[in-house]
């Protein structure tokens, strides 16, 4: 089975459109969402309706956790904060109990699922080197792929004996210098990974975060994939 992973769309339907458009033609088998489908973006209802009705199984990110009031906003920056108190003002009653429904971690055909991390999903940390995975892989089942988002830079880590955790990158606010969407596809049979990426309307997503009077930094992040 060919399993497209998306995470960290923030309310970017345009590239989220993109991703979705791609995986489509390539006739990925399943499509699995980590979370963040809200928060910094303009078009949270649209994300969160898309991913309901096309993926196959999702978790909840920390922004999404915030929208419903579980995760504190406290340690969020101004920046994400602002658009907390945006998406709060729009959000529908069906989207956000759609949020309140999902999973802080899932395990579907041998692969785990997670926004942060697997060994404290609600904790927010994240794992950015190797020595911050190490703790990680205990807390798999043995010869489990973990599939993660959080940081928006997309990165493996092995521990040498069947373990791996996969950060899928960002398809909506990428933050590795790289303002192309960015998500991963991967092969159950083979056990290959590959990380998709695809150029979408940046200028169409950023004009509408303006129009919406979200911060400027929120817009013009995306053209520079920071
Ligand atoms: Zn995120």
């Amino acid at each position: 089975m060919r399993i497209g992973i998306i995470s960290d769309i923030h309310a970017n339907l345009e590239a989220l459109a993109v991703a979705l458009r791609r995986l489509d033609s390539e006739k990925a088998d399943r499509v699995y969402c980590l979370g963040d489908i809200v928060g910094y973006g303009a078009n949270p209802n649209e994300c969160v309706e898309k991913v309901r009705s096309l993926c196959h199984a999702t978790v909840i990110g920390n922004h999404d956790d915030a929208l419903i009031g579980r995760t504190s906003a406290r340690y969020f920056n101004s920046y994400a904060r602002a658009a907390l108190d945006w998406t709060a003002r729009v959000i529908t009653d069906e989207n956000l109990a759609y949020l309140t429904s999902l999973p802080l971690t899932r395990q579907e055909d041998g692969l785990y699922l997670v926004h942060a991390t697997p060994a404290e999903p609600l904790a927010w940390n994240y794992i950015l080197h190797p020595e911050d995975a190490r703790a990680h892989f205990e807390a798999l089942p043995p010869k489990t792929v973990a599939f993660i988002g959080h940081s928006h830079v997309p990165v493996r880590f092995d521990d040498g004996a069947g373990r791996s955790i996969v950060n899928v990158g960002s398809v909506g606010q990428p933050r590795d210098r790289d303002p192309r969407a960015c998500w991963a596809v991967y092969d159950t049979e083979s056990g290959t990974l590959q990380w998709l990426r695809e150029v979408y309307p940046v200028q169409e997503a950023a004009r509408k975060i303006r129009a919406a009077n979200l911060p400027e930094f929120l817009a013009a992040r995306l053209f520079i994939g920071m």
